[in-house]
């Protein structure tokens, strides 16, 4: 949920477009004797991971053959881990990369789907998010919440379904850092604050939610399709565990 910032080598094309799932790129840099180190493009459109958002998965076609994409490590740059036992391209190769596209666009649903539910938790509630995981289709999220309200679970579920059939907007923007903090209610997440960086990304659900965010997402709430709350659990004294899925 929160914002993720990189000055690396690559090219984040995911950033300027979260539909893009293939393009053409070139290999700056990887060790054939070393895969697990990982491969280096001038450009990508591998959501690389973080603010609780996984990295996304695909594919290099390079030469007639494939290396399949499937987590990235944290570095200097950006590297994107392949399959072991698949061939790594060499530094200088021209290849075409490829992101799948159902675990990506089902991560973006899931991602946005969590937006409205911390949007609505807050404003119904007034609870702030202490922690967090999200995988396709399916989530959870601790709340700072030490008073259950009786109906909490259904309520939440027929709210959050609300706000996703009101198809509100979702508008992703770069503000100067004190413009964004100067949004009400802009942290909605308890413990994280975003690093001192001159600008922040914000991505707004028109009218229900604003955070600090680096992840991909939907351009309007109905892309995310029907929520169910599956599940809320006591985690300690103060903290709620919602447990929800997308069902549609
Ligand atoms: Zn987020």
């Amino acid at each position: 949920m929160s914002i993720e910032h990189d000055h690396t080598r690559t090219h984040r094309l995911d950033l300027e477009d979260v539909t893009l799932r293939e393009w053409d790129c070139t290999v700056l840099w990887s060790d054939p004797t070393d895969p697990e180190a990982g491969i280096v493009l001038d450009r990508s459109a591998f959501y690389p991971g973080g603010g609780g958002q996984p990295p996304d998965h695909g594919v290099l076609l390079w030469q007639g053959v494939q290396t399949r994409i499937v987590g990235t490590r944290k570095g200097d740059d950006l590297f994107l881990l392949p399959a072991p036992g698949d061939p790594v391209p060499p530094a200088g190769t021209a290849v075409r990369g490829a992101v799948d596209d159902e675990r990506r666009s089902t991560l973006m649903r899931t991602h946005s789907g969590l937006h409205v539910l911390v949007g609505t938790v807050f404003r119904d509630f007034g609870a702030l998010v202490t922690g967090g995981n999200m995988e396709p289709g399916e989530a959870r999220m601790d709340f700072n919440l030490p008073e259950l309200p009786a109906g909490f679970k259904q309520s939440l579920e027929d709210a959050d379904n609300a706000e996703i059939e009101a198809d509100r907007k979702i508008v992703v923007r770069t503000l100067p850092r004190e413009e964004a903090l100067a949004i009400p209610d802009i942290i909605r997440t308890q413990s994280v604050v975003p690093p001192e960086y001159a600008e922040m990304r914000l991505v707004e659900i028109v009218g229900l939610d604003v955070q600090a965010d680096g992840g991909t997402h939907v351009f309007s709430t109905s892309q995310i399709g029907r929520v169910q709350i599956t599940k809320v659990e006591s985690k300690g004294r103060q903290n709620r565990r919602v447990r929800v899925k997308l069902t549609s």
